[in-house]
């Protein structure tokens, strides 16, 4: 088996990433299998080396390394390239040409299934289309879905159903998207178990969409429940310390973090590495952190 680790470079790593982390490395640690970390840098101004060093030294202090090479997204844009013109191939691409407003608005339209895309530029006539193109309007790719749902057991979260949407594939500035690289890379890299964070739990069926056109192997998939503050909000830097170096200025060392977070996940404080950790046995709720530790 051989499972991921795969941040945005694109600040310090917070208590939730590094408990998403932990629970991916422990599940392929009791199994023997292989770890790895790949940056997610796609997005290149948000991104930056000095945030991948700073993280790779956060999951070194915690005792998690990659076990082979770290790749970055960055360099492979061909990989994806390659993989949206095998989806215009299958006639599965179309051009769209809407501004996030337009598509937040559509989205508010009475009966509009949660954040999925309206198909406004779906069915845009030749004539349209060459109009777009004329006015030098740059347009993203989207996947042109089919009103596929997909069904999947989750190590954590159970049974999951939903549909998959008209995902943009390539951003306007031809950027490849997150959920086209992340798939391709999961199969190039391959990576038999997907464990990451509760927020991506949604877009798994978009992503098994991807799969099944690319002819992909489907991944075991668990979703980590996401760490919340007293307030049940998300865990965020104004809740106060939620860094490793934040944590160690207030007094809590690095094996101390490791400690919390195992105990967090039922697991034994000692020696993670002979833990007989069963991911099945995670907490399906949010963890509240301040509960054991004071984060001010
Ligand atoms: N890069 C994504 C993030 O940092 C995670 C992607 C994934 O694990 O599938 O949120």
């Amino acid at each position: 088996m051989r499972g991921r680790f795969a941040p945005s470079p694109t600040g310090p790593l917070h208590l939730g990433n590094l408990r998403t982390a932990l629970v991916s490395w422990l599940q392929v640690r009791a199994a023997g299998g292989e770890w790895l970390v790949r940056m997610e840098d796609l997005d290149r101004v948000t991104s930056s080396v000095e945030h991948e060093v700073d993280q790779l030294a956060t999951l070194a202090a915690l005792g998690m390394r990659s076990d082979i090479d770290v790749v970055r997204q960055s360099d492979r844009f061909a990989l994806y390239y390659d993989a949206i013109a095998t989806l215009q191939r299958l006639g599965r691409v179309y051009e769209c040409y809407c501004s996030r407003r337009e598509i937040r608005e559509a989205a508010q339209a009475p009966h509009a299934e949660s954040d999925a895309y309206p198909g406004t530029c779906r069915g845009l006539s030749a004539a349209r289309l060459a109009e777009l193109r004329r006015a030098g309007r740059a347009p993203a790719l989207r996947l042109r879905s089919d009103g596929e749902r997909f069904g999947f057991d989750d190590m954590i979260a159970g049974h999951f159903d939903g549909a998959a949407d008209d995902v943009v594939i390539q951003r306007n500035d031809r950027v490849p998207a997150y959920n086209l690289a992340v798939v391709v890379d999961d199969a190039a890299q391959g990576v038999t178990h997907v464990t990451r964070g509760a927020d991506l739990l949604a877009s798994t069926p978009r992503q098994r969409l991807l799969q099944q056109l690319l002819a992909i192997p489907e991944p075991r998939y668990a979703h980590v429940p996401l760490v919340v503050a007293t307030d049940g909000t998300r865990l965020a830097k104004r809740h106060g310390a939620v860094t490793l170096v934040e944590l160690a200025v207030r007094g809590v060392p690095a094996q101390r973090v490791l400690e919390i977070l195992l105990t967090s996940l039922g697991t034994a404080v000692g020696s993670p590495n002979d833990s007989d950790f069963a991911i099945e046995a995670t907490p399906r709720a949010p963890w509240r952190a301040q509960d054991s530790i004071d984060l001010r």
